[in-house]
């Protein structure tokens, strides 16, 4: 019986498909600005917020998360970029591959794609539909923000991804805007310091590790700021950094500020920050048990890693530092 209503549904869907296959256009796209784009998901993440009474922001921060790992979207728009798995969206059994689907076609076959502009097809390649799938996700598992971090690790059974998917949406519930670009020196103007590419340099300590970051020569006690937005995830000491501090930013990378003199005073981990806050002190801790310091002259250590979803990877700062010293 079972059989023969997927039998059913797939004649059903040889006859009206080829409709939707062809629905692509081309005409003629004109380039939207990054303004423009932001004001368009920003309606959308208000709209999934209207449909499901979850906050605009976890949209805006799993869309942002989306944007960041995948290198293509579902969506040709350019809009939003959460991209749901063939599978998941149509149904791990159903026979068919196509992205525009009867939404109750996909329904025999468990797919969680979702009609949201009300043509009855359920389109991974549509934003409406994108986003309302998304609604769906989260209002099916509560409202609670514990239930939206089980949301979030239902789609990715990672804990790096849950964890920067909610200090991401933090960072844009304090700004209220998807407009976070702005980057900062890490330095403050008026203070004399000195850095080279010293991206890969053998070091003396800890075995064969290569450098990962870039040196900034400064005296003690220059202030250290955030080079951009994003959430405290680190701080404490590290037998290689020292007095150090982690802040993930909304473009899954990582920013490393170590051998700190030590912290500013309201610094705590889940601390949201902007490009120009001071976090700490410029110093010459580490190379050796907490409380280790003076082993090599006073400097920040400024590391970039870039996480892809999957693994995380060290980056070279020095083009980042020379842009972001430059635009001061
Ligand atoms: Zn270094």
């Amino acid at each position: 019986m079972k059989f023969a209503v997927k039998i059913l549904a797939v004649m059903i869907a040889i006859v009206l498909l080829p409709h939707y296959t062809m629905a692509e256009s081309d005409t003629e796209e004109k380039e939207l600005t990054d303004e423009e784009k932001q004001e368009m998901r920003m309606a959308l993440y208000q709209k999934a917020e209207a449909i499901s009474q979850i906050p605009w922001y976890y949209y805006a921060a799993i869309d942002q998360y989306e944007r960041n790992i995948h290198d293509e979207y579902a969506s040709e728009s350019g809009i939003i970029s959460i991209t749901f798995p063939k599978n998941l969206w149509n149904g791990k059994t159903n026979p068919s591959e196509n992205d525009q689907q009867h939404k109750a076609f996909i329904d025999l076959f468990n797919g969680i794609g979702a009609d949201g502009n009300g043509d009855n097809i359920a389109d991974r390649t549509d934003d409406e539909d994108i986003i309302q799938t998304m609604a769906d996700w989260f209002s099916r598992r509560g409202h609670s923000k514990q239930d939206i971090k089980i949301a979030i690790w239902d789609f990715y059974n990672r804990e790096l991804s849950v964890q920067t998917i909610m200090n991401t949406a933090k960072v844009y519930k304090s700004f209220k805007t998807l407009n976070l670009e702005e980057h900062a020196f890490p330095l403050p103007k008026g203070y004399n310091y000195s850095y080279r590419n010293t991206w890969g340099d053998p070091r003396g300590f800890g075995g064969r590790r290569i450098h990962e970051g870039t040196d900034i020569f400064a005296n003690y006690g220059v202030p250290v700021r955030s080079t951009s937005y994003g959430v405290v995830e680190m701080k404490g000491w590290n037998r290689y950094g020292g007095w150090r501090i982690g802040i993930r930013d909304t473009h899954n990378i990582y920013h490393y500020y170590a051998h700190l003199n030590g912290y500013e005073d309201n610094i705590k981990v889940g601390q949201v920050v902007k490009p120009g806050d001071v976090i700490g002190y410029v110093g010459a801790s580490g190379y050796g048990p907490k409380g280790t310091s003076g082993k090599f002259p006073p400097h920040l250590h400024y590391g970039m890693y870039k996480d892809t979803g999957e693994t995380e990877h060290s980056f070279d700062p020095y083009p980042y530092l020379r842009r972001a010293e430059a635009n001061e």
